[in-house]
C-alpha cells in the first residue's frame, strides 16, 4: 500500500475491497503519514488517538490481522496485531456448537485490551460491565502465569 493513503482509503486497493466500512474512517479525514510512522520510533500515539473515535475500529483490526497489514490500523501496531495473533492461536480448538456468545466477548475484550483500551471503554464498546472487563483480563493473566 502506498503510505500516501490513510487505512481505509487504501481498502479501495487491495483484496477484500468492497465492504462498505471503509468509508466511515476517520483516518480519511487526517493526515495520511500518520498512520505510517517510522518502526521502532513508538511515534504512533497520535494515529491510535484518531482511530480511538473511529465507528469502524474492529472491522478495521479485523482487517488488518487477516491482511498483515504494515502501519497503524483499527489503533494497533503491527507489534500488538502479532500479538492479538499469538492471542487467537493459543486459545485452544473448540467445536462451532460450544463456542458461544460468551467465549465469543471474551475473545473480544482480550483483543482489545491488546489494542489498549481501557476497561471502561471496552464495557461501554461492548455493552457489559467494566468489572466483567476485569474479570477476563485476571483470568487470562492467571491463565498466562500458570
Ligand atoms: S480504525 Fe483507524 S485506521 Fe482503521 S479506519 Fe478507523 S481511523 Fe482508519
Amino acid at each position: 500500500m502506498s503510505t500516501s493513503e490513510t487505512p481505509a482509503a487504501g481498502m479501495t486497493t487491495l483484496p477484500g475491497a468492497g465492504t462498505n466500512w471503509k468509508a466511515d474512517g476517520r483516518c480519511r479525514e487526517v493526515d495520511p503519514d500518520l498512520f505510517f510512522p517510522e518502526v521502532g520510533t513508538g511515534q504512533s500515539s497520535a494515529a491510535k488517538a484518531v482511530c480511538l473515535s473511529c465507528e469502524v475500529r474492529l472491522e478495521c483490526l479485523e482487517y488488518a490481522l487477516t491482511h498483515g497489514e504494515q502501519g497503524v490500523w483499527g489503533g494497533t501496531t503491527e507489534g500488538q496485531r502479532r500479538a492479538i495473533r499469538r492471542t487467537r492461536r493459543d486459545q485452544p480448538e473448540r467445536e462451532p456448537e460450544v463456542e458461544d456468545a460468551k467465549s465469543q466477548r471474551n475473545s473480544v475484550i482480550l483483543q482489545l485490551t491488546h489494542a489498549g483500551l481501557s476497561a471502561a471503554e471496552i464495557a461501554d464498546r461492548l455493552g457489559c460491565a467494566a468489572r466483567t472487563v476485569t474479570r477476563v483480563r485476571t483470568s487470562r493473566r492467571q491463565e498466562a502465569a500458570a
